[in-house]
């Protein structure tokens, strides 16, 4: 058992740093604080760290197996006899005795639960550390980043993944995508980086996809079968103020949030008095006021239909469905 002797040796307490014994529960030698054990794996989260972090364990189950660089890193980890890291591993069919998968919840593959915001090894445990579509789902990706040098040998290896154009989504929380930019200055004065690529799992097809389809289902069905029908070059024309003025009656609120392309609020520092300091009815300020429907402009898409610049393209979606239509009947006839 490698890996239970070896985290016996790096586990250590987060109230004060000192060492740990197991014995059904895991003890802190030093501060006598408990760890409990939980469908195999000992816990490090507790109701305050929870709340602090704002993390609950999901109902959805993230489970996806590792990819081809991930299953390289891990046989690299191995045949070194080293111990890797997979921080936020959700439920995956692989294990390795030199691999340690940390979660929030207790699938059977993990080992710790943990908070990424605060991790429970010694400082240099791990050869590598494996972060894969996790930084987003943390409330301090910041502090997130810095437990991930922190338990990172000198010279290992980091391996992450972060979404940049992805639309909200839970399990349970989602809160910071990342520019390019904003993934080096995570590490910036703790790693090198060595690589950074789009992969192929983060193509902009992905995007395109995926907003078109978040825009669809935020649509009731006869809205949702007209906006299906308009080409591409249909809705380029339109303008991205036409779709909004197409569409913004009809938009489920909740679909709006998920994709929004910003988000705006007002904020106020607590004091003493209930009004802010302007004396400003939030709700009534243009921005927060609730918005009356607008008349639809039903003319908009029937002129996009008519623009001219789209005529030749409808001329050959014509020519091309008449071809079609042909060959089959040639096919058919003999
Ligand atoms: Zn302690």
């Amino acid at each position: 058992m490698h890996k239970q002797a070896w985290l016996r040796q790096h586990l250590k307490c987060l109230a004060c740093g000192g060492a740990l014994a197991a014995a059904g529960e895991w003890r802190c030698g030093s501060c006598g604080a408990t760890y409990a054990v939980i469908n195999n794996a000992v816990s490090f989260i507790d109701a305050e760290l929870a709340a602090q972090t704002k993390v609950d364990a999901p109902n959805k189950v993230s489970d996806h197996a590792y990819n081809t660089t991930a299953r390289a890193i891990i046989t690299a980890v191995e045949a070194q006899g080293g111990m890797a890291l997979d921080c936020g591993a959700g439920l995956r069919d692989f294990r390795s005795e030199h691999l340690v998968q940390v979660e929030i919840s207790a699938y059977d593959n993990i080992d710790v639960l943990a908070v990424n915001q605060a991790l429970p090894f010694a400082d240099a445990s791990f050869d590598a550390v494996i972060s894969l579509d996790v930084l987003e789902h943390v409330s301090d990706p910041f502090a997130s980043a810095r437990e991930l040098a922190r338990v990172l040998k000198p010279g290992g290896v980091l391996f992450i993944d972060v979404p940049f154009l992805q639309v909200e989504h839970g399990y349970p929380h989602h809160y910071f995508n990342m520019t390019r930019m904003g993934m080096r200055q995570l590490f910036e004065g703790m790693l090198e980086c060595q690589a950074h690529v789009v992969p192929r799992s983060g193509h902009p097809g992905h995007v395109v996809w995926s907003m078109l389809q978040g825009f669809r289902v935020g649509l009731p069905r006869p809205e949702r079968a007209e906006f299906e029908s308009l080409t591409v070059g249909e809705l380029m024309a339109l303008g991205p103020n036409g779709i909004r003025d197409m569409y913004e009656n009809a938009f489920n609120e909740e679909a709006a949030w998920r994709m929004a392309s910003t988000t705006q609020a007002l904020f106020t520092k607590p004091w003493d008095q209930a009004a802010n300091r302007l004396g400003l009815a939030v709700n009534e300020l243009a921005a927060f006021r609730p918005r009356k429907a607008k008349a639809r402009p039903a003319a908009l898409a029937q002129r996009v239909r008519a623009s001219p610049a789209l005529a030749p393209l409808k001329r050959a979606r014509l020519i091309l469905s008449k071809m079609f239509a042909g060959a089959r009947r040639s096919f058919r006839a003999e």
